[in-house]
């Protein structure tokens, strides 16, 4: 059970510092989660505090490839938005 860090991450260093785990570490082209650390904050804090520091949406997934922070959720812009404008092609 863990949490990834994926391509629209931005390398901002936010979400290393509040990590109870010290599971997120930098790398290129983006930061990466170690998975044998990350418990997705469980036991530690009520939701995973990477994805509530992350001010970049849909850099931060489930194991299911779901965004904790989907397109549109910190922007507002809405998804069908951002497709008809090429910045994304499809939804998270
Ligand atoms: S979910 Fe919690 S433990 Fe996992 S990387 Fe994010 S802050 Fe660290
Ligand atoms: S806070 Fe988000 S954008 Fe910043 S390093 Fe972490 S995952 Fe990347």
């Amino acid at each position: 059970m863990a949490l990834q860090i994926i391509a629209p991450c931005v390398n901002c260093w936010a979400c290393v510092e509040v990590c109870p785990n010290q599971a997120i570490f930098e790398a290129l082209p983006h930061f990466l989660v170690d998975e044998a650390k990350c418990t997705e904050c469980l036991g530690d804090e009520a939701e995973p505090q990477c994805a509530a520091i992350c001010p970049i949406e849909a850099a931060i997934v489930n194991e299911l490839g779901e965004a904790l922070n989907p397109y549109g959720s910190l922007t507002g812009i809405p998804m069908g938005k951002l497709i008809q404008l090429g910045i994304i092609r499809s939804a998270l």
